[in-house]
């Protein structure tokens, strides 16, 4: 099959590309997941990025959505921001130590959100 393949390359024959090889259209994935900090089964909803119980997230984003880092660590709340009346977190990946901020989700757990303050004032 390799042989073939050379042959027809050397002769100049194109190599014929099925659709399947063309890059694919950019999808909204909804991912339901397990969150790995607390166990909590997370619906997705093709945004979801952290889990709303203990407001862990895991580095799958360079750009919020896009999954395209490969690095799958766990990312931890260091901070979170009051802006307006929308809540912003600061995230530390524990394994390769970037940073990225996300807007609080409407179904996080409030208390968990107002403690990420206090465990490192302290
Ligand atoms: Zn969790
Ligand atoms: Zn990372």
């Amino acid at each position: 099959m390799v042989e073939q393949i050379h042959g027809m390359d050397r002769t100049g024959v194109r190599f014929p590309v099925g659709p399947q090889m063309q890059s694919k259209k950019f999808q909204r994935r909804i991912e339901n997941f397990t969150c790995e900090k607390c166990g909590a089964e997370v619906k997705g909803n093709g945004y979801t990025d952290h889990c709303p119980v203990c407001l862990w997230g895991r580095h799958v984003d360079v750009n919020p959505g896009d999954r395209a880092a490969e690095c799958g660590g766990m990312m931890e709340p260091v901070h979170v921001d009051k802006k307006g009346d929308k809540y912003v977190i600061e995230y530390i990946c524990k394994k390769c130590g970037y940073e990225f901020q996300v807007k609080s989700a409407g179904e996080d757990n409030f208390e968990v959100l107002l403690k990420v303050n206090w465990k490192f004032s302290h």
